[in-house]
Formats: structure tokens, C-alpha cells, sequence
């Protein structure tokens, strides 16, 4: 009778050890888990991080900040494709700073690149929230305007032409102005954004031809 007592004690003591041993076991396992999940949190968090970055990359011109040439021409589509549905008139101006070249070449490519950063500011300080600026060239922009029509454009791209006169830029010699011209067009029915485009540059060619510093319709 005792033994039978004792050999059941001692079962019992073996289980209570197993089952300590399993529940050290799960525990370990569950803190390691807790461990991979945090890795992992961080591993997502940082992916997003990148992404974002990535998407920033492939979208702006790194030296001012707004809409590269790739994303401003997907962002033109977009317009246009709204305009045909909403039909409340979209406009396109083509900007090129007047005589940059000189600029380079008297103060240096550094002012030069300073300078187009201060421009594509103060060009983009005249603009609505819906409206896109974009570095389509070496020192030529160009913005889509849109439910805008030919009037309104030209009152924008005066606006803009006076905000950039007025911009003092600095140079190593004190500050300088420089001027700009802007070709204004309003998409016509049945007009692709590459035709757009082209009559706004013919615009601007005009206004340069015409002594710069103006806006053309
Ligand atoms: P116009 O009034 O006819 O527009 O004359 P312009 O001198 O502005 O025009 P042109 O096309 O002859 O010269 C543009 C200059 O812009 C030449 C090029 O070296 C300079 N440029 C283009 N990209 C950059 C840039 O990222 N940084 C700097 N500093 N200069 C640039
Ligand atoms: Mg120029
Ligand atoms: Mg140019």
C-alpha cells in the first residue's frame, strides 16, 4: 500500500517536472516570438520609409523639389483626361528664365543652381493647391492650370512673371534680379497634351523673340 503510494508521488513529481520544463519551453518560445515580432514591425516600418523615399525619388527633381519631367507629363494626362469630363477649360504655361546662361557663366553653376531653387519657390508661392509645376528642361518649367481658362491663365503667369522680377537672388557680388517669359495656351477640343505643349512653347519662343521678360497668348 505505502509503495504503491510512494511510485504515485513519484509520477506526479515527474509530471509537475515535465510540465515545468514544457511551460519554460513555451515561454522561451514565447519571448523569442515577441523578439521576431518586433524585427519584423521594424522591417515593415522601415520598408514603407523606403518606399516613400523611392516614390520621391522617381517623381521630383532632386534640385528643386518639384514634379520631374516623367511625373509632370503622367500628371498632364491625368488633367486632360479630367478636362474631357468636366470641361471647365485647362491651361498650360511654358517658363524659361530669361539669359541663365549669363548667370553661369559670371557667378558660376552653384548661384546657377541656387537661383533655379529660388525660382521654382517663388514660381510655386503663385500658385492654387491643384495646380502643377514641373522642371521639364535645364532652366525651363512649365505648369498646368487647371479648370482654367486662357484669361485666367495669363493673370497666373503675369503674377508669376512680376513675383520672379521682384525675387532679389544673391550673389557673390551682392544680389542680382533676373526675369523670365511665359508661354500661355488653353487646351482646345480634341487637342493632345503633346499639342498643348508644343503651342505653349511656341508662345514662349514668341515671347523671347518679342525682347523677354513677358507673357504670350
Ligand atoms: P534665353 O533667354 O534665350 O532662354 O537664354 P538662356 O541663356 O536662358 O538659354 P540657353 O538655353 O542658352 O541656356 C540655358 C542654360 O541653362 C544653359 C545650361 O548650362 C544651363 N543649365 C541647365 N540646367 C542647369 C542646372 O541644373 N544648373 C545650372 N546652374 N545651369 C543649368
Ligand atoms: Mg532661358
Ligand atoms: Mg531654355
Amino acid at each position: 500500500m505505502v509503495r504503491a503510494g510512494d511510485r504515485q508521488q513519484e509520477q506526479l513529481r515527474q509530471i509537475t517536472r515535465e510540465l515545468q520544463e514544457k511551460s519554460r519551453l513555451l515561454e522561451e518560445q514565447a519571448r523569442h516570438l515577441l523578439i521576431l515580432n518586433t524585427d519584423l514591425a521594424h522591417e515593415v516600418e522601415t520598408r514603407k520609409t523606403l518606399e516613400v523615399e523611392l516614390r520621391v525619388l522617381a517623381t521630383t527633381d532632386p534640385l528643386t523639389g518639384v514634379y520631374n519631367r516623367r511625373r509632370f507629363l503622367e500628371l498632364g494626362e491625368y488633367e486632360l483626361a479630367r478636362e474631357a469630363r468636366n470641361g471647365r477649360g485647362v491651361s498650360l504655361l511654358a517658363l524659361d528664365i530669361d539669359h541663365f546662361k549669363r548667370i553661369n557663366d559670371t557667378y558660376g553653376h552653384g548661384v546657377g543652381d541656387t537661383t533655379l531653387v529660388r525660382f521654382a519657390q517663388t514660381c510655386s508661392t503663385c500658385l492654387r493647391g491643384l495646380d502643377t509645376i514641373g522642371r521639364v528642361g535645364g532652366e525651363e518649367f512649365a505648369v498646368i492650370l487647371p479648370e482654367t481658362r486662357l484669361e485666367g491663365a495669363c493673370e497666373v503667369a503675369e503674377r508669376m512673371r512680376e513675383a520672379v522680377g521682384n525675387c532679389r537672388m544673391s550673389g557673390p557680388e551682392g544680389p542680382f534680379n533676373i526675369t523670365m517669359s511665359i508661354g500661355v495656351a488653353q487646351l482646345l477640343e480634341g487637342e493632345g497634351f503633346d499639342e498643348l505643349a508644343k503651342r505653349a512653347d511656341a508662345k514662349l519662343y514668341a515671347a523671347k523673340h518679342a525682347g523677354r521678360n513677358r507673357v504670350q497668348t
